[in-house]
């Protein structure tokens, strides 16, 4: 694994444009699972609960079983140094762009600035009646499913399996993957679509693309340059150092 921190480090001060791509996998050390895999969301909930259709369905059951539930680890979680290394690497002006499929504004909260939300956030709901946005902060959860001051449930704004990404996302994501010279691909099992094109628009655009992940992916030995398999906080910190000493 040191060979191919080295590897990544040597990659990533190499490069003029470096961008991340992450999933759930980075929260992990936050206290947050992700949905597949061991210890995952997807061993205890059934994956129908983050379709639209059953949200749309009944809105109070998926609140209760599965936002609620999501919504507490996110509001206890704070960013471990996965996040913290991509933050570092914007300080040092070498990354620019996060493209997050995650919902739990940890990258914010370790210092990035330029995220994309591509699957929205937990932070903001909208009335389902009224289209009001609030801070999810600014809502008694206490109630569920939470409803605004028109009657209306309110939704988190986020994307559920089975409603589209907003164009502008998915426009401004595919135009950095076809841009950056090394795409850091952490924490995701490269599954969900169309997420998971982001790195074969990255490397037929000429990228590296550089997985960090405990598992192999379908990216694997076909996209990816290289897989550095570790945990996302331990093979960050291992990059940032490497760096530093530089
Ligand atoms: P996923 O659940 O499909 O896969 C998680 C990936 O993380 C796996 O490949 C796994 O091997 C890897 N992983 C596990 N522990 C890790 C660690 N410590 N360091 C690095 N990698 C680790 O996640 P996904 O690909 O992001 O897709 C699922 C969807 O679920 C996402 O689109 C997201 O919207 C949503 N989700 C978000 C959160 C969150 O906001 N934290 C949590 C769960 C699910």
């Amino acid at each position: 694994m040191d060979a191919l921190i080295e590897r990544a480090a040597k990659d990533i001060t190499s490069a003029k444009y470096v961008a991340a791509l992450t999933g759930a996998g980075i929260s992990v050390e936050s206290g947050i699972p992700p949905f597949r895999g061991k210890g995952g969301v997807w061993e205890k909930i059934d994956p129908s609960y983050a379709e639209i259709n059953r949200f749309m369905r009944d809105p109070a059951d998926v609140w209760r079983v599965l936002i609620k539930e999501m919504k507490d680890l996110i509001d206890r979680a704070k960013p471990n140094n996965g996040h913290k290394g991509l933050a570092k690497l914007e300080e040092m002006g070498i990354l620019k762009t996060v493209i997050t499929q995650n919902v739990d504004g940890l990258h914010q909260m370790a210092g990035n600035t330029d995220v994309i939300e591509f699957h929205g956030s937990f932070a903001r709901l909208q009335c389902m009646m009224c289209d009001k946005t609030c801070h999810s902060r600014e809502v008694d959860l206490s109630e569920i499913p939470p409803r605004c001051e028109c009657g209306g449930i309110y939704r988190p704004d986020i994307i559920f399996f089975g409603e589209i990404i907003p164009p502008e996302t998915l426009r401004r994501s595919g135009d950095i993957a076809s841009q950056c010279d090394v795409m850091l691909v952490v924490g995701t099992s490269a599954i969900v679509q169309p997420a998971a094109t982001m790195p074969i628009i990255a490397k037929q655009s000429g990228a590296k693309v550089i997985e960090i992940n405990p598992e192999r992916t379908p990216l694997t030995g076909s996209i990816s340059d290289y897989l550095i398999m570790g945990k996302a906080g331990e093979v960050m910190n291992g990059i940032i150092s490497v760096i530093s000493d530089r």
